[in-house]
Formats: structure tokens, sequence, C-alpha cells
């Protein structure tokens, strides 16, 4: 994954800058938009590309659709299997399940579950997640192996 991360940081401010553009686009019934870039490698003809995704929640009830699992199918349907890193600007909010606040938004407990279910299959445990809220500019990286440990042991609370 090495050589992978260094793409990512290179490529990080211009991932933030699709991931605010994106988030203009999202649709939640409650304003509460998030904008997600999604830095992929094709293991087929060893290209990166990023995928955007935003949240969709037409109304309070049924699903959220995350912006974070829209970029990684959208990667995955182009033949983009591994997901290098995400970039992911929204408000910082508590964690539904866990109620631990960071001055972030970390992916929600379904995207939680989703990452765990693809380590191996496309998301290695040094898969990095670059959370950014943009109205007070607060920012910070977590690995998917840090994400796991951090919520995992409560993941059914
Ligand atoms: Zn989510």
């Amino acid at each position: 994954m090495k050589p992978h991360l260094k793409v990512f940081r290179q490529r990080k401010a211009s991932m933030i800058r699709e991931a605010m553009e994106a988030r203009d686009r999202a649709f939640s019934y409650r304003k509460f938009n998030v904008g997600v870039s999604a830095l992929c490698f094709n293991e087929e003809d060893l290209t990166y590309r990023t995928f955007r995704g935003i949240n969709i929640k037409p109304e309070e009830e049924g699903d959220t659709i995350c912006g974070e699992r829209i970029s990684i199918g959208a990667a995955r349907a182009e033949g983009f299997r591994l997901l290098v890193g995400l970039v992911v600007v929204g408000k910082q909010q508590p964690d539904g399940v866990t109620k631990i606040v960071r001055k972030v938004l970390p992916p929600c407990y379904k995207c939680r579950v989703f990452f765990r279910g693809l380590l191996g299959h496309g998301i290695s445990p040094e898969t990095l997640v670059y959370m950014l809220d943009p109205d007070t500019e607060e920012h910070e990286t977590l690995s998917v192996a840090q994400i796991l440990a951090t919520y995992n042991g409560r993941i059914h609370a």
C-alpha cells in the first residue's frame, strides 16, 4: 500500500476540492450534505482515478445512501477495485451508534460494516480516510484499521 498512499498524499488537495464540489450536489431532507472523493487503483491497467460520492437521504424514513459507499461502488463498477483513500467533507456530528464525538464526521455504522466486509477484497487496513469539517476546517486522517478498532467493539451497541 505504501506507493499508493504516497499518491493519495499527492492528490489530497485536489480531492478535497472534488469532495467540496460534490457536497453541493448531495441531497438530504435535513440539509446534512456530505461530499466524497475516493482514490482508487485499477489492478489490471495499473492506473489511478478518483470517484466522487454524495449522500442522498430524501426522507427521514428509509436508508441513507452514503457518499463513501456511492464512490466505492462507482469505482468498482469501472474496474477500480482497490480503495487507496477517501476524502470526506461533512459537518461534524456524534457517531449515531457509539455516540463517540470527534471534531470531524467519521464513516457511519453501515459504512464501517461495509469497510469490514471488503477487507482483503479491495479495502486494506491501511486504506486512509481523511475527514474535513468545511465550517471549522477541523480535519483528521484515520486508517480503516483505526476506524474499525475505535468503533468495532461497540458496533452492536
Ligand atoms: Zn455511511
